[in-house]
């Protein structure tokens, strides 16, 4: 019995050294990454991940079919412009890529080990910048009943690695929603349609809000949170994600 517990012990000692001296590996094609690399990703998958870049409509960040000339409004915004003062994102998020499977891996599969990526993505200098302004940091929340299936909110997790004031509990989900994957852009907003609520307006009462998430798809759900810290006396709101999903069609470069 001592025998089988020393034995056990050693092996999990064996396990710790193993661990300690075994590189860190590229999350996606199993490579090894420089010890000292901020995430755990290697320069070639790293150069396979397209960033956010101008031309981008400055008001709402979407991204430009044509690659040429300068950010500008787009057609939509100057129709009608959605209640955040702007949306920024850093990377691009291509569903079958490595953004794509970065999140839902994270999000859906609870895979833990993608957090520091994802975080040191939407650290990003240029992300840095556009948080700069705002007084407080708030995360797109879920609904009591998505969080108690999943076991975590992604976009807390994610608003946590950004420096500032995380506010928890302040934006809350009012109803249980269907999730939007796979809803059309109408049915997206009919589905959040007052789905949130400020608990304590004082709160972010004349603030700058960072709303975070981690998708930016039609916007529909920061729309909505928007409006509600808004009617609550937030002075503005910025809406930061990790990613942002392109027109379809979209080539980077
Ligand atoms: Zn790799
Ligand atoms: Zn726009």
């Amino acid at each position: 019995m001592l025998l089988t517990s020393l034995r056990d012990s050693l092996r999990n000692l064996a396990h710790y050294a193993l661990d300690f001296f075994l590189p860190r590996l590229c999350l996606f094609c199993g490579e090894a990454v420089e010890p000292q690399a901020a995430a755990p990703l290697c320069p070639a998958c790293e150069a396979r991940v397209v960033r956010v870049q101008s031309p981008l409509c400055p008001r709402c960040g979407r991204l430009f079919l044509n690659r040429a000339g300068p950010d500008r409004p787009c057609g939509f915004c100057l129709k009608e412009p959605p209640p955040f003062a702007a949306a920024r994102a850093a990377v691009v998020y291509e569903e079958d890529g490595l953004t794509g499977r970065a999140i839902k891996q994270f999000k859906y599969y609870r895979r833990l080990e993608y957090l520091p990526l994802l975080r040191h993505w939407l650290t990003e200098p240029a992300c840095l910048e556009f948080a700069a302004p705002c007084d407080l940091i708030v995360p797109v929340p879920l609904h009591r009943r998505r969080l108690q299936e999943r076991g975590f909110n992604q976009a807390l997790l994610l608003a946590r690695g950004l420096p500032g004031r995380v506010l928890r509990h302040t934006l809350v989900r009012t109803r249980h929603t269907q999730p939007q994957t796979g809803l059309n852009p109408r049915a997206r907003r009919e589905n959040v349609r007052r789905a949130f609520a400020v608990r304590g307006p004082e709160a972010v009462h004349g603030q700058s809000v960072l709303l975070v998430d981690d998708v930016y798809t039609t916007g529909a759900t920061v729309r909505e949170c928007s409006r509600a810290l808004l009617a609550a006396g937030a002075r503005e709101v910025r809406v930061l994600t990790v990613a942002r999903v392109a027109p379809p069609g979209f080539r980077a470069g």
